[in-house]
């Protein structure tokens, strides 16, 4: 004997149970001995707790459902069986939902629905799809009869959930199967009896556990459950969508899966078959072909994955018991489980700290107040006696599990697991796992749920790809040259190192576009030019946050104070922010140091390489030099890359005034050169390196002598400004060659020395590592208590769009790894 179960979801429609019927025959017809268990029709149930609850309440609308109900019943029958053949059953069939409009009718006049009155409201979903089905299969030619499991499977009286008595139940299935041999049984599920005969149900989704409890009674070869997806999948396809199909899992594994939330099996409907030794199979009516997931002892493989799925619950409290009494008192723990035990209440996870001051609970929302009062009242006596606390309650909640036989000593799996949550800021509130070792489970915020279940999906079953989410403000010439090389070096990534970048939002200053599915990057700047949104950091950052993405990036190409005023928001919500805009780095100093704390607070990153040196790697050398326990004394630094520019090629016979013309032609200097021989962003890069060093600076602290004299600096426009100075080449020649005459050059330096800072032009001599600078270079000359005798020199372009953003890039990619 085989049993299949085949649920709502199969038999929603009339060309659904057409196509089951298809797959029913031929194996009929082959030989397979078969009983078949149908749930109601897809979302009958619901329907039906809905009309009961509005009767109920004296609400005459469930009428109109009730009505509604009766006509896709006819419908589908008629659809099913013909005029002729209809006819003949319709009277079954209408004397049967007479007996439910007259059900409702009275809840209606008594308003009130007691927990047995609904599941007899209930029965008749799966009654009427089994009948109409048994039908249609004897209209084929299939020899089949339908069978009210009220007769053969009996309960308790718990109603609802009614627990089987599985003697009495084993006999009556055997007896009834050895008077019915070769009659294709049509039974349906979910529905029960008391021994005297009263309707129960055995818990939503339980049409399954039906079907594994006729299996186990008879014995069964093997037990099908025919579902909507290809078996068992990693994760729940509704929350992830790269979820795929388990080939194998464990009796054990399937039933932490279940009971932590795969709603694809019924939870109690393993045990059956397990006690049987009866292999299942979890089949897609819809993909009929497909092999699907079969549940049996010894499956797994040595090559397994350490993890088989990843579950979740929602809608879980947590309740706290704490207080010195209960710290080392035998029997606290029984009393406690006690009292939530004659409540009913089902208890999903407990968690106790070793100093036994709590313990914590984790139940669903709708038990939390009931089982606060049942523990405070088993208490009460401590209470009284301030021995313990009263029960906190922790709403809004969600529980995660992850499961699978082969994390048995497997070192690393609960750290991989805690690594990928701690690095997106997902806050672990409490965490048990079974000493089976088969289930790791864990408490966080139902806000993150989907997003912890795609990145512990990722980060354990894509050994393929990362997913990295960017979201970019300021396209101009860096933040256009990121984006052109994340197009660039896109296929290398994650060919290379298994990193998927996609950027999720995008804005200039006047538009913006978001998709958290990754904006297709071919012609950007069109799609952004066009975009109908227009450009608003704070609603850009609200919509980042609200997506909750993993691995989500923050980056600002811009050099705009308000959006250096967002940093700290993003960073609160644990995103890493990555920039080259100056503002917040150089800017007030405990600006500086929230961002900083709140990085290291959120677990997050925070970087700025390329506010210094561009894309040379300064700060990260600074940040690991002191890591490891070195000091640094003093940096010396050509940092300008403009003013290195005119300064390096200052010869004799070269006037001041055409190297900044030339320099400003080249594109080195900003549009008013001024900007840059004032030395006001030098003095920016030296307070950010000094910071980086430890020292509590601003810029107003920086010893500043600017290149120019005064008078320059005062005059309006930068043309007047070219104009008059050529009226001080000599001044400069002057200087440069009593540099000269003492074997010198000039050069613009920025130095930071013990908390002290200073930016002006000085003259250095052949042994001074700037003496021998070339083109637009800076140069890093940093004296450290370890390179003290002769510093670490670092040298090279310090400016333009290419070297910058991919400065920008290095940092991303830091932050990824
Ligand atoms: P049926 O009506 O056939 O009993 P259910 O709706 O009860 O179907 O269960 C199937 C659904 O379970 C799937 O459509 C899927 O959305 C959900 N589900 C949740 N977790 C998983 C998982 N790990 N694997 C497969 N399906 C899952
Ligand atoms: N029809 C019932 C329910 O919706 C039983 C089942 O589908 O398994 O819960
Ligand atoms: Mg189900």
């Amino acid at each position: 004997m085989k049993v299949l179960k085949f649920g709502g979801s199969s038999v929603g429609t009339p060309e659904r149970i057409k196509g089951i019927i298809s797959i029913l025959k031929p194996r009929i017809n082959s030989g397979e001995e078969l009983t078949v268990v149908f749930s109601a029709f897809s979302g009958v149930t619901d329907s039906l707790i809905e009309m009961s609850f509005l009767a109920a309440n004296a609400d005459l609308t469930y009428t109109a459902k009730l009505n509604e109900f009766i006509q896709r019943h006819k419908n589908a029958a008629l659809e099913l069986l013909g005029k002729e053949r209809f006819d003949k059953i319709s009277n079954e069939l209408t004397e049967n939902h007479d007996q439910l409009r007259n059900l409702l009718n009275g809840i209606y006049l008594v308003r009130e629905i007691t927990p047995r009155t609904l599941d007899y409201v209930l029965s008749f979903g799966e009654r009427s799809s089994n009948f109409i089905i048994a039908e249609a299969l004897k209209l084929s030619d299939i020899k089949a009869e339908y069978l009210d499991a009220r007769k053969i499977i009996k309960t308790n009286k718990e109603f609802g959930s009614a627990k089987v008595n599985f003697n009495v139940t084993d006999h009556l299935i055997q007896e009834h199967y050895k008077n019915n041999t070769g009659i294709v049984q049509i039974v349906t599920g979910f529905i029960a009896a008391d021994v005297g005969g009263l309707t129960t149900t055995l818990g939503r989704g339980g049409s399954d556990y039906t079907a594994a409890i006729i299996a186990s009674a008879l014995n069964a070869e093997v037990l099908e459950i025919w579902t909507d997806v290809d078996g068992v999948l990693t994760c729940d396809p509704r929350k992830v969508k790269k979820a795929f199909t388990l080939p194998t899992l464990s009796y054990a594994e399937a039933m932490e899966m279940s009971h932590f939330g795969a709603k694809v099996i019924y939870p109690p409907t393993i045990q059956p078959a397990f006690r049987k030794g009866i292999p299942i199979y979890i089949k897609n009516t819809f993909n009929p072909d497909f092999v699907g997931t079969l549940i049996a002892n010894d499956v797994n493989q040595e090559n397994d994955k350490t993890i088989k799925g990843i579950t979740s619950l929602n809608n879980i409290a947590l309740l706290r018991i704490q207080g010195s009494g209960i710290i080392g008192v035998p029997g606290v723990s029984a009393r406690l489980f006690g009292a939530l035990g004659s409540g009913k209440i089902n208890v999903i996870l407990i968690t106790q700290a070793s100093s036994e001051h709590s313990i914590c609970i984790a139940v669903s929302e709708k038990e939390a107040i009931t089982a606060k009062e049942n523990i405070e009242a088993e208490f009460q006596k401590e209470l009284d006696e301030g021995l313990i606390d009263p029960v906190l309650i922790e709403n809004n909640l969600c529980v995660i599990a992850v499961v699978g036989e082969m994390m048995r000593n497997t070192p690393g799996v609960a750290g991989k697991l805690f690594e990928a949550l701690g690095s997106n800021g997902i806050n672990v509130t409490a965490i048990a796992q079974g000493s089976s070792e088969l289930n790791i489970s864990f408490v966080i915020n139902k806000k993150d749920e989907l997003k912890a279940l795609n990145l512990i999906h990722d980060s354990f079953f894509l050994s393929d790809n990362r997913r990295i989410h960017l979201f970019i403000v300021g396209v101009g010439l860096i933040g256009g040259t990121l984006i052109d090389q994340i197009i660039q070096q896109k296929q290398q990534l994650i060919d290379q190192y298994k990193i998927e970048i996609q950027v999720a939002g995008l804005s200039n200053s006047r538009k913006m576009l978001m998709d958290a599915n990754g904006i297709d990057l071919e012609n950007w700047r069109d799609k952004l030019l066009s975009s109908e949104t227009t450009a608003d950091v704070n609603i850009f950052i609200d919509n980042m946050i609200n997506e909750n993405l993993s691995n989500t990036i923050f980056i600002d190409n811009t050099a705009n104070e308000d959006v250096a005023k967002v940093y700290a928001r993003v960073l609160e919500n644990s995103i890493s922010v990555v920039i080259s805009n100056k503002v917040a780095t150089s800017g007030p100093l405990d600006v500086y140091k929230k961002l900083k704390q709140l990085a290291s607070q959120k677990n997050v990153q925070f970087r700025y390489e390329t506010n210094v040196g561009a894309g040379l790697p300064l700060i990260s050398t600074l940040q690991n030099l002191i890591a490891s326990g070195d000091r640094i004394l003093k940096i010396e630094a050509v940092m300008s890359g403009s003013v290195s520019y005119i300064f390096n090629n200052f010869d004799v016979d070269k006037k001041f005034s055409d190297l900044v013309i030339d320099a400003k032609e080249k594109g080195f200097t900003e549009p008013d050169p001024r900007e840059d021989l004032s030395g006001a962003d030098v003095r920016r890069k030296v307070v950010i390196l000094a910071r980086e060093c430890g020292h509590d600076i601003s810029t107003t602290d920086v010893e500043l002598v600017s290149v120019l004299p005064d008078a320059l600096m005062k005059i309006p426009s930068v043309d007047a400004f070219m104009k008059e100075l050529i009226n001080y080449d000599d001044y400069f020649t002057k200087m440069n060659e009593e540099a000269k005459s003492q074997g010198k050059v000039l050069r613009f330096i920025g130095t930071t020395e013990n908390g002290k800072a200073k930016v002006k032009v000085e003259a250095v001599d052949q042994s001074n590592p700037f003496y021998s600078l070339q083109g637009s270079d800076n140069m890093f000359v940093i004296t450290t208590q370890r390179y003290h005798v002769r510093p670490i020199i670092i040298r090279g372009p310090g400016a333009g769009a290419e070297v910058t953003a991919a400065g920008v890039f290095a940092d991303v990619l830091s932050v990824v790894n």
